[in-house]
């Protein structure tokens, strides 16, 4: 593990409240995966850059077995987060990887890809995210780019309470996350509360901002979030950041990011500014061009 202590604390003196819980809907996607979609079509402009949370987590390989056969995307990144199992990556650019417990693979789609994303098990469990982050108008017909960041990789500190904090992108009490994005710089954090603690974090007010509560419950301000809830938070002027309040056990994620504020138009695995680009992603899909 790669861990490290906090270089800075945060001091947030104007904290963030809590706008609205979400349930997340149960649905299946791929050859018959069972997941929770956390956030759906309809927030997609409220967290701007993000365009999708999945949340998976079964003890029951019939659940999971099918996996995501080949697909494409094109104009978007894909974050997988692996809490438990193994997941094999192969993309059409070559790329081939193994996704297993702790690890994250950080897939920009680009201009397109074609892969597959299938369990490396037939049994015990699965469990883990799929984060959809928004590319720029400008660069969603770049290069594919993709890499596999192991658990150790994962830059990783404990706060001066004692919550554990892995730092996957964005930066966290001057601790550098594994990854940085310009544009949408992205802050994605993993919190592990192993005993009742404070967990501040500084967040710029334009930045939309939300976090997903896996185990245990959570509270922010005046709001209790239960287990398997997603808190969007509040964008209040002069706020400066949130405060969680976690339990022993508490793990969530945080996230958050600077909105594009350009259209969105999604078919299915395409994410792209008009309709007439997902026309385009659709032929060069037909057409072998990924
Ligand atoms: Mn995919």
């Amino acid at each position: 593990m790669h861990t490290t202590t906090a270089n800075q604390s945060e001091t947030v003196l104007a904290p963030r409240e809590v706008e609205r819980l979400i349930t997340g809907k149960a649905t299946s996607d791929g050859a018959g995966v069972k997941l929770t979609r956390v956030l759906t079509h309809d927030l997609q402009h409220r967290l701007d850059p993000f365009l999708m949370l999945d949340a998976f987590g079964t003890d029951n390989p019939q659940d999971y077995i099918g996996g995501f056969p080949d697909h494409p995307h094109r104009g978007f990144e894909t974050v997988t987060y692996m809490i438990a199992g193994r997941m094999r990556h192969r993309d059409s650019a070559g790329n081939e990887g193994l996704l297993q417990n702790g690890s994250v693979q950080w897939m920009t789609a680009g201009r397109g890809v074609i892969h597959s994303e299938l369990p490396e098990q037939e049994d015990g469990r699965m469990e883990g995210f799929q984060l959809w982050l928004n590319l720029p108008a400008a660069e969603k017909m770049r290069a594919p780019w993709y890499r596999d960041i192991r658990n150790e990789e994962i830059p990783e500190y404990a706060s001066d309470d004692g919550v554990t904090v892995r730092v996957i992108a964005g930066e966290s009490h001057g601790v550098a996350g594994a990854v940085q994005r310009e544009t949408t710089l992205p802050l994605y954090l993993d919190l592990h509360f192993d005993a009742a603690a404070e967990f501040a974090q500084a967040l710029p007010v334009s930045f939309n901002a939300f976090v997903y509560v896996y185990r245990g419950n959570l509270r922010i301000g005046e709001t209790d979030i239960p287990q398997q809830r997603m808190a969007i938070l509040r964008n209040q002027p002069n706020s400066d950041g949130v405060v969680l309040q976690g339990m022993e056990g508490t793990r969530a994620l945080l996230i958050a990011g600077l909105p594009l504020n350009e259209p969105i138009v999604q078919y299915g695995p395409f994410v792209m500014n008009t309709e007439q680009q997902i026309f385009q992603a659709v032929e060069d899909f037909r057409a072998g061009r990924f």
